[in-house]
């Protein structure tokens, strides 16, 4: 049984003495039921020190939005997995598609990141998803298949099985159009049954797969009702501690 897993991105927003108010209000704002749920935060690089002392006494686990594919060196600008572990992170967000669009990330830079983050122990939250051309013309199977096998071939089958994957068709990401949860659970679905060609049935079963792409408090439960959709990478909503505790309530009434 896979447990639901709500987990926010919040990209370039919040500055450290913000991300410290806003991971307090939702550590806050949790329920006792809520950690049927589990719940976490990515903050931008600078402010996961603060984030992590205003969550360390709770059940809200944090972690980066992207790490380097080296372990250490003269790498300018860089975060490696290490530093990551160091500041107690759990996650690692790796192939999101704002990095893939703005900062040239190709499937093999992905799968040279998701190496180095399962090697030091961090849980990697692999994103994957079509652009809209790409779903007009057809080629969603197509182009998240190979970012699958792309970033996860060759990869022991049981760190894959303990990856998370985040289907995140980029047409949906902050543009308020949602994928409906008919079509986000078909996705999810091939994914899983992609995964089990490559770490068989029980090794799919396990891995948790999120969707991603304006979810809102209002469309959280639909989407998270499907049998395939295990939760939510939360971009906007995640931004406000209202808006994120009601999606991650609309996971708890589906489990
Ligand atoms: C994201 O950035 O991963 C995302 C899903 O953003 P939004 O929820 O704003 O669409």
């Amino acid at each position: 049984m896979r447990r639901s897993f709500v987990c926010g991105n919040w990209k370039m927003y919040k500055t450290p003495s913000e991300a410290r108010v806003l991971a307090r209000d939702i550590a806050r704002g949790l329920r006792g039921d809520d950690g049927r749920v589990e719940v976490a935060v990515c903050p931008p690089f600078p402010a996961i020190a603060a984030v992590a002392e205003s969550l360390r006494e709770s059940p809200v686990a944090w972690g980066g939005q992207n790490c380097a594919p080296q372990l250490e060196g003269a790498y300018t600008g860089e975060t490696s997995a290490a530093m990551l572990v160091d500041l107690g992170c759990t996650y690692a967000i790796l192939g999101h598609s704002e990095r893939r669009q703005f900062f040239a990330e190709t499937d093999s830079t992905v799968h040279e990141k998701l190496e180095a983050v399962l090697g030091c122990g961090l849980t990697p939250i692999l994103c994957v998803g079509e652009t809209l051309e790409e779903r007009e013309a057809d080629r969603t199977s197509e182009v998240v298949g190979r970012q699958l096998r792309g970033a996860l071939a060759g990869l022991p089958g049981p760190e894959i099985a303990r990856s998370v994957i985040a289907y995140e068709p980029v047409w949906a990401i902050g543009t308020g159009r949602t994928a409906t949860p008919d079509m986000a659970e078909a996705m999810h679905r091939e994914i899983r049954e992609l995964l089990a060609t490559m770490i068989g049935e029980d090794g799919a079963e396990a891995v948790r797969i999120l969707y991603g792409g304006s979810v809102k408090p209002g469309n959280a439960a639909d989407l998270f009702s499907q049998p395939n959709i295990d939760g939510g990478l939360i971009g906007g909503a995640s931004l406000t501690a209202s808006d994120f505790l009601a999606i991650v309530r609309a996971g708890c009434s589906t489990e």
